[in-house]
Formats: C-alpha cells, sequence, structure tokens
C-alpha cells in the first residue's frame, strides 16, 4: 500500500506539465474553459503585422492605422468609411475560421467531458470548430451583432449578409451609403453589439447563456472540475482569472489549469492543485492531444 503510494506519488512528480493536464483532463468530471484573446491569436487571428498589412495596408497608408484593434477606435469623418473598416474586419474575424486548428484541438480534448466555455472573445471561433452553441457564454458580445446605438431597445441583430454586401460594395475605403444600417425602431445608426461601454446591449441570448452558465457551475460544485484558462490577460480579469481561482479555492477537488505564453501563474493558496503552462496554446493544447492519446 505504501510503496504504491510512494510509485504514484514520484509518477506524478515526474510529470510534466503538459502530462499532468492530460491527466486533469481524464480525471475530471467536468471542464469549465475560459478563454481571451490569446487563443485567437495562438489560432493564427493576429490583428496586427503581417495579416493586418494582408487586408488593411490601404487604410494604413490613408489613415495611418497600425492594427485592426485600435482601428476599431479610429475617429472616422463619415459612417461610409467608417463601415468599410469594420465590414472587412467583421468579415474576416467573424465569419472565416481560425487558419490554425487550435480551436479543433480543443474541442478534441473536451468533447468527452461535460464542458462549458466562458469567454471574452467575439469572434465566434468556437461556434465555426464545432462547439455547441448551448455551452458557450460570450460575455462581451459578437462581432455578428448589431445593436442601435442609443439604444432604443434591447435587441441584437444578426450582420452577416449586411457585412457581405458591405465588404463587396466598398470602393476606395467607402460603402455605398444606402448600406449604412440604421436601427429598425428609431433609425438612428447602428453600431456593433460589443461591450465598450454602458450602451452594450445584453439581450435574450446574452441572459440565457449567463443562466446557463450558472447552471452549469451549481450542477457541478463539489466535482471534480478543471477550471481551463487559456490565453486570459491582465486587461480584464475578474470575468475569468479570478472567478477561476476562486471557485477552485472553495472546491478542494478543483483543478486549476492556465496556457498564456506571457503569465501562467498561480496563486499559492491553490499553486498544489494547479497546473501552469507558459508556451502557446496552439503547441501545448496538441502535445496534450498527444500525451492524453486521442489524436
Ligand atoms: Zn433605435
Amino acid at each position: 500500500m505504501f510503496s504504491r503510494t510512494s510509485t504514484q506519488t514520484s509518477t506524478a512528480a515526474s510529470l510534466t506539465p503538459v502530462e499532468r493536464l492530460a491527466r486533469a483532463l481524464d480525471a475530471a468530471d467536468a471542464v469549465v474553459v475560459g478563454a481571451g484573446a490569446g487563443l485567437s491569436a495562438s489560432a493564427g487571428m493576429t490583428y496586427d503585422g503581417e495579416r493586418f498589412e494582408r487586408f488593411f495596408s490601404d487604410f494604413r497608408q490613408k489613415y495611418g492605422i497600425r492594427d485592426m484593434y485600435s482601428g476599431g477606435f479610429y475617429p472616422f469623418d463619415t459612417l461610409e468609411e467608417y463601415w468599410a473598416f469594420w465590414s472587412r474586419l467583421i468579415l474576416l474575424n467573424r465569419y472565416q475560421k481560425a487558419p490554425l486548428p487550435v480551436y479543433d484541438d480543443l474541442l478534441a480534448l473536451v468533447r468527452g467531458k461535460d464542458h462549458f466555455v466562458l469567454t471574452t472573445n467575439v469572434d465566434h471561433q468556437f461556434q465555426l470548430a464545432g462547439f455547441s452553441k448551448e455551452r458557450l457564454f460570450y460575455t462581451q458580445g459578437d462581432y455578428g451583432l448589431w445593436q442601435c446605438m442609443e439604444p432604443c431597445h434591447p435587441k441584437t441583430y444578426d450582420n452577416e449578409q449586411a457585412v457581405r454586401q458591405m465588404a463587396a460594395a466598398q470602393k476606395e475605403m467607402k460603402i455605398p451609403t444606402e448600406l449604412i444600417p440604421r436601427c429598425p425602431v428609431c433609425g438612428k445608426p447602428m453600431t456593433m453589439n460589443l461591450r465598450s461601454d454602458s450602451t452594450f446591449v445584453q439581450d435574450e441570448g446574452w441572459y440565457a447563456a449567463a443562466g446557463r452558465y450558472q447552471d452549469f457551475l451549481r450542477r457541478h460544485k463539489g466535482k471534480r472540475v478543471l477550471f481551463l484558462e487559456l490565453g486570459v490577460g491582465g486587461n480584464t480579469p475578474a470575468i475569468i482569472k479570478y472567478p477561476f481561482w476562486q471557485m477552485t479555492l472553495q472546491n478542494r477537488r478543483a483543478t486549476y489549469a492556465c496556457i498564456n505564453q506571457n503569465e501562467a501563474y498561480a496563486p499559492p493558496q491553490i499553486a498544489a492543485r494547479s497546473i501552469c503552462i507558459p508556451a502557446d496554446i496552439g503547441d501545448a493544447l496538441a502535445a496534450c492531444r498527444e500525451a492524453s492519446g486521442c489524436v
């Protein structure tokens, strides 16, 4: 008995962090994935550099915009220019699948487990990879939705058809005036359904997803839950990182795992039940698939 325990301990100690993650996934009753921008960046959804240059070099030359993220805040003079930029950005980052199969690897790892995803990403890549909508809560909005700029009513509108039209019809970084989207209730311009200030619309779908997330946590309270944090930066730690730390602390059977190239860290109170992997998420998940034999 004692020797068996001792063997197990020494084996566990000799495992690499990726192997420990593979074991934690295997042992978990449920997996809660918390994903930030780093996950999409690892999947090739970069907003600057070569990818920006390939699709937005004309915007760089005319307006001095250096990357897609800051371009979203550029004070364009007209809505025709604003929507030329945004329609291109949405088409590229919401309606096209990420270049690298990082989301696919993640789905392969959690598919056999009861899982739920909490994400600040707004690019729809979970669904494009095949994750079930019922298992997703994207708290900060969706590039695929618009809302009234006021907003005069708490509804969101699917934008795919309009975005494709705008992207196809734009000339010299302007869309035709008649394509500017307007609120069907008050007639004011529409805007992106992205949380940047207090005008963000949380519609019925948002509240339903929030409810499903809370229900998932309730159902697995006290069970072997793996909190898997992927690419969450320091900008909004109160949404994913801090709650994951707290829920791990409160549940002695829970494990916290964090894959983050720059800041893979766990506080001392939960360090013994934490797996920190300072690596590229795509590389780590691919290695984890190999380690768990589900390739
Ligand atoms: Zn309105």
